[in-house]
């Protein structure tokens, strides 16, 4: 017999959200009923934007809007040049050659034909799909949703991406200090995590027990761990180091859980050179397991996300959300979660990190005071439907102009 199907409803919020702003949200989806949406980006796991896309699609059909999913394809070189482009706007240097610039153009060309995009609205995640815009003739808007710290990018690469990002008719970035020189009007919204995926919802001490068990994770000490993508921007070895620094004036054992995701060709080489430094107290796997992600973030005394550059950083709110305090990088969107000393710490340094670490370790009962007003800081400002609200307004203030002006055409169009 086929058993019952069940998704997350706006309803099911009103635990965390109260019901007025589930009315709101539901008064605002109103106004889009079975309008016709598309999200596409590179990578349907590993990583944030993924994340957020397969929380936030199903969530804004259940309000009504008919919103799909689209992963685009590319060869491993393709996925090359858009990593080092994804490196560049993070502000490290790039061979912006015309033998690349061909390549990702072309790979976006053959998914261009293949997708028949004619949404009423498109909304295009990161550069790896942004010259997508330039094959369509627009029927609605179009939007660039970028995810990245945008703080430094590189110039000679910026200046070859504008004329895509132009071509949009708006632009979102996470953050207003990420605002660029652009034509395009530009929308911050932060990203938000849903309390209702595995990820996130409230598991029992049993099912935390038996995912530590699988993966032989002892609990006879306090848990450090960091969980990212194997990616240098996160500074897995500036992990290692603090908490070896720590490690001699405690008593601890640090977890590095990381995944590498299908877009990332780096990740595997940045696994490789860690392994070397596992031992009793240093564990590290590279797991796909979003109940060991749930598990570890409970069980843990502190969480880390020590990153150099971060866009957002949902590892940050997802381990506030369980009660945890975390101990960021001082930087982008980790900046905007933590508030220094009150929901976490904001760290320059290693050291700063090891004293830390050292500092909440050896005060369970302030870390738990700071993780609980952590997990006030999640519910009020980074739920998943704080974000649907950001997205319904963005939609609904198009409305009018597209449907009574016609749309505009892409200014960055081929013939
Ligand atoms: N993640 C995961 N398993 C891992 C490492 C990361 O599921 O081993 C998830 C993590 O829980 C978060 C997302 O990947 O939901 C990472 O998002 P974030 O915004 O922190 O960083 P990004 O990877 O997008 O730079």
């Amino acid at each position: 017999m086929l058993r019952e199907f069940r998704l997350t409803k706006i309803d099911d919020y009103e635990e965390y959200i109260g019901s007025e702003a589930v009315e709101r949200i539901r008064s605002k989806a109103e106004e889009l009923q079975n309008a016709h949406v598309a999200h596409i980006n590179s990578t349907y796991y590993g990583g944030g934007v993924a994340e957020l896309l397969s929380s936030l699609t199903l969530l804004m059909n259940s309000v009504g809007i008919r919103t799909g999913w689209r992963v685009i394809q590319g060869s491993p070189d393709y996925f090359s040049i858009t990593k080092k482009m994804h490196n560049a706007l993070n502000g490290a240097e790039i061979n912006l050659s015309e033998r690349k610039k061909d390549i990702y153009q072309d790979v976006v060309y053959g998914n261009a034909m293949r997708n028949h995009l004619d949404h009423d609205f498109i909304i295009v995640h990161d550069p790896q799909p942004l010259p997508i815009i330039r094959h369509y003739e627009k029927k609605g808007p179009w939007i660039w949703r970028c995810h990245l710290e945008l703080s430094t990018p590189d110039d000679g690469l910026w200046e070859y991406l504008t004329p895509f990002i132009e071509a949009y008719d708006a632009v979102v970035l996470s953050l207003q200090a990420y605002r660029r020189k652009l034509d395009t009007p530009q929308v911050f919204i932060m990203p938000a995590i849903d309390p209702f995926s595995i990820k996130n919802r409230v598991l029992s001490e049993n099912e935390k027990d038996e995912r530590l068990a699988h993966y032989d994770i002892p609990s006879d000490l306090p848990l450090v761990t960091q969980i990212s993508r194997f990616d240098r921007w996160k500074d897995p070895h500036g992990v290692i180091e603090a908490f070896k620094k720590a490690r001699k004036e405690i008593d601890a054992r640090l977890v590095l859980l990381g995944n590498v995701a299908t877009d990332d060709p780096e990740g595997d080489e940045v696994y490789q050179s860690l392994l070397d430094e596992q031992s009793d107290d240093i564990i590290i796997l590279s797991q796909q397991d979003s109940a060991l992600v749930n598990a570890l973030q409970c069980r843990s005394t502190v969480v880390l996300q020590k990153s150099i550059r971060e866009g957002f950083g949902l590892t940050v709110a997802e381990a506030m959300w369980k009660g945890t305090p975390v101990i960021g990088g001082n930087c982008g969107g980790i900046r905007c979660q933590i508030e220094d000393g009150e929901t976490g710490y904001l760290v320059d340094s290693i050291d700063e990190a090891a004293e830390r670490i050292v500092e909440l370790v050896r005060q369970p009962e302030k870390a738990k005071k700071m993780g609980e007003r952590a997990k006030e800081k999640v519910k009020k400002d980074l739920l998943l439907t704080r974000l649907l609200e950001n997205y319904l307004d963005l939609l609904n203030g198009f409305e009018t102009r597209f449907l009574l002006e016609g749309a505009p055409k892409a200014s960055g169009e081929c013939d």
